[in-house]
């Protein structure tokens, strides 16, 4: 996808630190962490979002999670972690293209965003 920075990454046209990758899968650390391990977990096809998964596509989303509980043993977090994905606008997604938010190192609160005010 033209102007995806997610699709630019996986075909290496802007750099990333990648923790991992394969035929179909990348995972990468977040430029903005928040937490002490913070890594992306992209398809490498374009997918716009959660809201776009289709019995076509949903394989990649199953290896996505085989890849994550291989990067918690190799990065370290056998304590736990969490996945996060933001869909769409309520769900605050700010790159329109699928990807999971591993995070660990920590441990963290819930419930996981701010009571009303
Ligand atoms: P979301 O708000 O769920 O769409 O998450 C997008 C994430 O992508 C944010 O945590 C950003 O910090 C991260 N991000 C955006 N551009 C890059 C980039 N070029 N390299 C690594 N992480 C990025």
């Amino acid at each position: 996808m033209a102007d995806c920075v997610f699709c630019k990454i996986a075909a290496g046209e802007i750099p990333s630190t990648k923790v991992y990758e394969d035929e179909t899968v990348l995972a990468f650390r977040d430029l903005d962490p928040q937490a002490p391990t913070h890594v992306l977990i992209i398809p490498k096809a374009h997918i716009a979002s959660a809201g776009e998964i289709t019995p076509e596509n949903s394989g990649v989303v199953a290896h996505i999670f085989e890849v994550a509980a291989q990067l918690a043993k190799e990065l370290g977090l056998e304590n736990g972690f969490r996945i996060v994905n933001n869909c769409g606008q309520d769900g605050m997604q700010s790159v329109q293209h699928l990807h999971f938010h591993m995070l660990g190192g920590k441990k963290m609160g819930w419930p996981p965003f701010p009571p009303e005010a």
